[in-house]
């Protein structure tokens, strides 16, 4: 039944939920904040894609912004090592002077994945700078160019307060992150490395997690996996497909991936995954909370485990982990294949030797037919990087105060990032953004569609500003 008061209630409400709605968009942005938004339309809007994207007039525009904001030519670097992949580097000096501490590195990759205007919806354009409701919506607005936009902002609102850090602060905004032939962060170490070293260095990789819209954690990545592919091969003598014979290159090949199939690693902790479940445990369900926190305690533990392994992203983060991406075999419908063969990739713990990891292959496969080869084409090793207090203790105070009593997470990425090439040199990276998004639904990055919630790339800004004030005015590390 509806009665005239309780209309009149609803209509209320919702008129207030509407404004509320109006209110929260329609309030003006800050001076910092369109420039910020103005920066991150522009690099969108640039189609830097890997393959058929420029990221050099990028990097060009990024120059321009620098020097506009007063910073010398001499402390802007532009190059690279082809006329389309060039990086941007600046140099925002500090005190200086004897003794001064290392600089802190804040770097995002320039180049983005492919992305077609008729794979994503109809009224968007990867190249196109999208508003709507309440979402950014473009390619690179979540990777990852919405840090690279605030790292450039807070440059220059740092700049235009006077701000003269303790020690230098490097900004790198680099190409091919995302797998094209000149990695703008390899290519800077081993050509300018002075221009890019660091104490620390602060990269994508991590970030905030809503739940039901709130904050429920802020994810500091400091280890990621390593890449390694192997192939299997299984060759035979072959013939006439009318006389099989008792020896098949595809059969052979066939119940040796079988045998992976039902294989695990076993269990491998390091510092980074060990914090990642004792503070994840805190946010989980008790049956996989327990079995996290039995987990820590003791590795062994196969119970626990098995528990933990039903959820796949978790699996990966507690052991290598090894899988069939590719098949190929035989050459014709009617003969007996001579050739037999399995691309296997492995995403190995930081701490596993590649040659245990074959080895360990090797055994599981059981099978003398099947030669197992070392494909990978780079080699990197990336030991996970000590959790610095001078950096954890900055996210945790600016996350307490800023998104509430969340966990701060330390987190091993199962992918890799540009921090591999900093962490293979010793210097600490850290995966960090202060950008939140809801991983059910906000995933999309590398796909169709990709985008940002406008009120959190906002509290990200403020969260990286004062992040860079942190790192940068905190006393000399060694
Ligand atoms: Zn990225």
């Amino acid at each position: 039944m509806t009665t005239p008061l309780r209309q009149a209630v609803r209509i209320v409400a919702s008129s207030l939920v509407v404004a509320a709605a109006l209110g929260a968009q329609q309030k003006p942005l800050t001076p910092h904040q369109l420039l910020a938004r103005d920066i991150y339309k522009e690099l969108v809007e640039i189609n830097t894609s890997v393959r058929t994207g420029n990221i050099t007039p990028a990097a060009n525009a990024m120059a321009r912004r620098f020097r506009d904001a007063g910073f010398p030519a001499r402390d802007i670097f532009v190059g690279g090592p082809t006329e389309k992949k060039h990086n941007v580097v600046l140099r925002y000096r500090g005190r200086g002077g004897p003794g001064a501490p290392k600089p802190v590195l804040l770097l995002a990759h320039l180049d983005v994945v492919e992305a077609l205007k008729t794979d994503w919806s109809d009224d968007l354009d990867p190249f196109k700078f999208t508003e709507r409701d309440g979402f950014y919506y473009g390619r690179g607005t979540a990777d990852d160019k919405a840090m690279a936009s605030l790292f450039v902002a807070a440059a220059i609102r740092l700049k235009q307060e006077g701000y003269v850090p303790q020690r230098d602060i490097i900004i790198a905004l680099t190409a091919d992150e995302e797998g094209g032939d000149y990695n703008g962060v390899d290519w800077l170490l081993k050509n300018h490395r002075t221009l890019v070293d660091a104490a620390w260095v602060i990269n994508e990789g991590g970030g905030g997690a809503l739940r039901d819209g709130k904050p429920l954690l802020q994810s500091v990545q400091a280890a990621e996996k390593v890449y390694a592919d192997f192939t299997l091969r299984v060759t035979n003598a072959g013939g006439h497909s009318s006389v099989p014979r008792a020896d098949n290159a595809i059969y052979q090949l066939a119940e040796g991936l079988v045998k992976l199939s039902k294989f695990q690693f076993p269990v491998e902790l390091n510092p980074v995954s060990r914090a990642f479940f004792e503070q994840t445990a805190r946010g989980e369900k008790p049956e996989m909370a327990a079995a996290m926190t039995a987990l820590v305690r003791n590795p062994a533990d196969v119970g626990a485990a098995e528990v933990i392994a039903r959820d796949p992203r978790y699996n990966s983060m507690m052991r290598t982990t090894c899988v069939a991406t590719l098949l190929k075999g035989g050459h014709a419908p009617n003969a007996l294949p001579q050739l037999a063969e399995a691309n296997v990739n492995c995403r190995m713990v930081p701490t596993a030797a590649k040659t245990s990891v074959q080895a360990t292959l090797v055994n599981v496969l059981n099978d003398s037919a099947i030669a197992v080869f070392d494909t990978t084409t780079e080699d990197r090793a990336s030991p996970p990087s000590e959790m610095r207090p001078e950096v954890i203790g900055a996210v945790e105070k600016l996350t307490r105060e800023m998104f509430g009593d969340i966990p701060v997470v330390p987190t091993m990425s199962t992918g890799a990032t540009d921090s591999r090439y900093f962490r293979a040199l010793g210097i600490p990276a850290f995966g960090v953004s202060g950008l939140f998004s809801d991983p059910t639904v906000d995933a999309r990055a590398h796909g169709r569609d990709e985008r940002v919630r406008i009120e959190w790339y906002f509290k990200a800004q403020e969260f990286l500003y004062q992040l860079t004030r942190l790192l940068s005015s905190s006393v000399p590390v060694p």
